[in-house]
């Protein structure tokens, strides 16, 4: 049977990339660093990556919903709790696509003054931007795939994957439940 989802990066890759990326926004912040997250897709990774930082670090979060896919158009659900005055912030997003999404949030903490602002992205879809923007840390540049686990998610299922499964979204959306099914005999 031809698998539906093929597995694009196992715990392994995961866990090299979160040593790299939390070396270097180590090295980046030596006086330390907030992260900001935005739910819910970036929860996972942020568990894992703050957990490589060597630097004194706190996190908080964003929630966003979109009104319409690749509208660009999204609204806050949710505020951070910490003010942003002065701090040197580093977002930390799951993918990186088109950007109007972070175009969208980085205009958001602007507004709030930080000391620096940084973008941490565990995947960057570079083939698909439409509006530019400068990443400064990079987990995996990936191509025009859809992608599931490690706290990503097909309407809502699949963020408990511990690996990351690529595919065909129209494949996908046609039989969630077998989707992924082949990557676990
Ligand atoms: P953008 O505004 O850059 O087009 O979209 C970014 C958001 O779209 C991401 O934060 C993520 O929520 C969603 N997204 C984009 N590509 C994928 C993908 O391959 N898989 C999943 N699960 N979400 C994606």
């Amino acid at each position: 049977m031809t698998p539906r989802a093929r597995i694009l990066l196992g715990a392994d890759d995961l866990r090299a990339a979160n040593r790299r990326l939390g070396r270097e926004i180590s090295d980046a912040h030596p006086d330390g660093v907030l992260l900001v997250a935005v739910l819910k897709g970036s929860v996972i990774f942020l568990a894992d990556l703050v957990r490589e930082l060597t630097v004194p670090v706190e996190i908080d979060f964003l929630g966003i919903s979109s009104y319409a896919p690749d509208s660009g158009r999204v609204r806050l659900t949710k505020d951070l709790g910490t003010d942003l005055a002065g701090r040197d912030v580093v977002l930390v997003e799951d993918v990186v696509d088109t950007g109007l999404t972070l175009g969208y949030l980085l205009t958001q903490l602007r507004s709030r003054d930080p000391g620096s602002l940084g973008v941490c992205t565990l995947f960057d879809k570079r083939a698909r931007r439409i509006l530019p923007q400068p990443l400064d840390h990079v987990g995996f540049e990936i191509g025009d795939e859809f992608v599931v686990g490690y706290g990503l998610d097909f309407r809502g299922r699949y963020r408990n994957l511990d690996l990351v499964a690529a595919g065909d979204l129209h494949t996908l959306a046609a039989d969630p439940d077998a989707y992924v099914a082949d990557l676990y005999p």
